[in-house]
C-alpha cells in the first residue's frame, strides 16, 4: 500500500510519520477510490445544483438564488457538499468542479431572466482555492461572456475565512473581482475572525449571518444582540444583509424588525432542483400578478 501511506503522509503534512493498522488504509483505500470517482464526477454528468431562493424581508419576493452543489453518486445517491467539498477543495478538483458550478448557474440564471425574471440573481459559492487561483479572474469573466449573464447579476459569496485569511493581496483579489461588475458577498458572517478595520477596505456588497446565530435568535438574548449588531455594522457601512437558517416564523419576524435586508432558510424554501425552482418562480410571479 505503498501509494496509499503515500498519500495519507502528505495530508498529514511532510514531517508527518504515522503507522498503520488495516482500518487505518481501509479508510484511506476509501478515500482514494471517492477521490478517483469524484475526478470523473464533471465528465460523467454527476454533479447537480440545487436552488434555495433569498427573499426580500419586506416585500417577500425571490430576489436571488443561492446555487448549492450535489453529487449524484450511482450507488451512494444524492451526496451533499459536506461530504466532498474539502476532499475537492484539498486533492485540487474543486477547480474543474467549480468551474462547472459556475458555468451551470449562469446559464440557468440567464435562462430564467430569459423567461421573464429579469431582476433574478444568482449567488455561486467559491472555496478558498478558487479564490486565490490564478485564473480565476479570467475564468469568471469568460464565463459571463460564454453564457451571457449580465455581471451585476452574479453574486460571489466567499467565507469570512477565506477572505480574511491573506488580507493584503485578498484586497487586491477583491477589487480585480469588483472591477468585472460581479456582487461579493461574505458568507458564513461571525464564524471566522474578522477585522473590522480591514472589512471596510473590503470591496464588498453583502454580508451573510451565519445560521448559527439565527437559530437561536428568539430564545437567546445573546444571539438576538449579535445579529442586531452585524445588521447594523453591515447597513453603517452601507452592506446589503441577509440572515441564512431561517427555519421559523419567530426568526423571520424578529429579524425583519431588526432591518434585516434579505432571508434564506428552509422556513420560505430548501435548495431544489432546477425544475421545480421554475414552477415555484411561476407561481410567485402569478401570485402578485393577482394580488
Ligand atoms: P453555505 O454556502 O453556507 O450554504 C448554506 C447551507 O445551509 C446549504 O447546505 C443549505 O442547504 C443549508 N441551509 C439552507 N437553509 C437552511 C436552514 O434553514 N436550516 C439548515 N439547517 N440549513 C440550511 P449545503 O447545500 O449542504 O451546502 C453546505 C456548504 O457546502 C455550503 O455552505 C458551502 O460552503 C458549500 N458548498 C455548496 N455548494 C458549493 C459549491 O458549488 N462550491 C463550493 N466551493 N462550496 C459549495
Ligand atoms: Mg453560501
Ligand atoms: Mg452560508
Ligand atoms: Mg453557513
Amino acid at each position: 500500500h505503498a501509494d496509499v501511506a503515500m498519500y495519507r503522509s502528505k495530508e498529514l503534512g511532510r514531517n508527518n510519520f504515522q503507522f498503520y493498522t488495516p482500518a487505518m488504509n481501509d479508510q484511506a483505500l476509501e478515500r482514494l477510490r471517492i477521490e478517483g470517482e469524484l475526478r470523473h464526477a464533471v465528465e460523467l454528468n454527476e454533479l447537480v445544483l440545487h436552488y434555495q431562493p433569498q427573499v426580500d424581508l419586506h416585500t417577500g419576493a425571490i430576489v436571488g438564488l443561492e446555487a448549492l452543489v450535489r453529487w449524484n453518486h450511482p450507488i451512494l445517491g444524492m451526496v451533499q457538499p459536506g461530504s466532498f467539498i474539502s476532499l475537492a477543495e484539498e486533492t485540487g478538483l474543486i477547480i474543474p468542479i467549480g468551474a462547472w458550478v459556475l458555468q451551470t448557474a449562469c446559464r440557468q440564471a440567464k435562462a430564467w431572466q430569459e423567461m421573464g425574471f429579469t431582476q433574478l440573481r444568482i449567488a455561486v459559492n467559491l472555496s478558498a482555492r478558487q479564490f486565490t487561483q490564478a485564473s480565476l479572474l479570467e475564468s469568471i469573466k469568460d464565463t459571463l461572456q460564454e453564457t451571457g449573464l449580465e455581471a451585476r447579476f452574479l453574486e460571489i459569496e466567499l467565507t469570512e475565512s477565506s477572505v480574511m485569511a491573506d488580507i493584503e493581496r485578498n484586497i487586491l483579489t477583491l477589487r480585480d473581482l469588483k472591477s468585472l461588475g460581479v456582487q461579493l458577498s461574505v458568507d458564513d458572517f461571525g464564524t471566522g475572525h474578522s477585522s473590522l478595520a480591514y472589512l471596510k477596505r473590503f470591496p464588498i456588497d453583502t454580508l451573510k449571518i451565519d445560521r448559527s446565530f439565527v437559530r437561536d435568535i428568539a430564545i437567546n438574548q445573546d444571539d438576538a444582540s449579535i445579529v442586531s449588531s452585524i445588521i447594523s455594522l453591515a447597513h453603517n457601512l452601507k452592506l446589503n444583509v441577509i440572515a441564512e437558517g431561517v427555519e421559523t416564523a419567530s426568526q423571520m419576524d424578529l429579524l425583519r424588525a431588526q432591518g434585516c435586508d434579505e432571508m434564506q432558510g428552509y422556513y420560505f424554501c430548501k435548495p431544489l432542483p432546477s425544475d421545480q425552482i421554475e414552477t415555484l418562480l411561476l407561481n410567485e410571479s402569478s401570485t402578485v400578478l393577482v394580488a
